[in-house]
């Protein structure tokens, strides 16, 4: 063992860390080492003397004196952070935060008949009943809000039914999914889609 060596494993012995082979090696050095007995010495001597001195007693006032002299800690802003990684999450997050309660509100008074999708003119609205008759096709998707719809023809796109029924005749043919949305956390699930859809476009 050098002295470099010795040093550190002198301060594992004051502070009572240092067992076994690295207890005896040290003790080896410093059999052999003027230098390094000497510290020993001193330091053991420092250390008795420290345990010696009563214990202190640090006032509130101090600690919040050292405290409030110190450099501010530059604050780590984390939801800044958050958003700047998961910038889709925390739109949708935000979004879903605000926008829950006016969803609620629009879904208990809204209580009209709501047809939507790019391509309408095939579809026949009777009352609050929506039909795509046979031979008729609805290009793209087709929403129905509170109502009945009655496919008979051909939807190339989603077939979405939002708190109403729907009734698929054995001629109809969808080639995208249908949904069925029947209850108001569904619904806010559909506006959520909806509006991440808009965001990717
Ligand atoms: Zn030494």
């Amino acid at each position: 063992m050098n002295c470099k060596e010795a040093l550190p494993l002198i301060h594992e012995y004051l502070d009572g860390d240092l067992q076994g082979s690295d207890s005896q090696r040290l003790k080896e050095h410093l059999i052999s080492c003027q230098a390094c007995h000497a510290l020993f010495r001193q330091l053991e001597k420092t250390d008795a003397m420290v345990r010696m001195l009563p214990p202190v007693r640090v006032s509130e006032t101090l600690t919040a004196q050292i405290m409030s002299g110190l450099p501010p800690v530059k604050k780590r802003n984390s939801w800044m952070d958050f958003i700047r990684k998961h910038p889709a999450v925390s739109v949708a997050v935000v979004f879903a935060t605000v926008m829950f309660g006016s969803f609620m509100s629009m879904w208990n008074d809204d209580t009209n008949l709501m047809v939507k999708g790019s391509n309408l003119q095939d579809v026949v609205i009777e009352g609050n009943t929506v039909t795509v008759p046979q031979g008729h096709t609805v290009k793209g998707d087709l929403v129905v809000q509170r109502g009945k719809l009655k496919v008979e023809g051909e939807v190339t796109g989603n077939l979405i039914v939002i708190d109403g029924s729907l009734n698929l005749a054995s001629t109809a043919h969808i080639s995208g999914h249908v949904t069925q949305v029947d209850e108001a956390l569904g619904w806010v699930w559909y506006k959520l889609g909806e509006f991440v859809g808009m965001l990717s476009h």
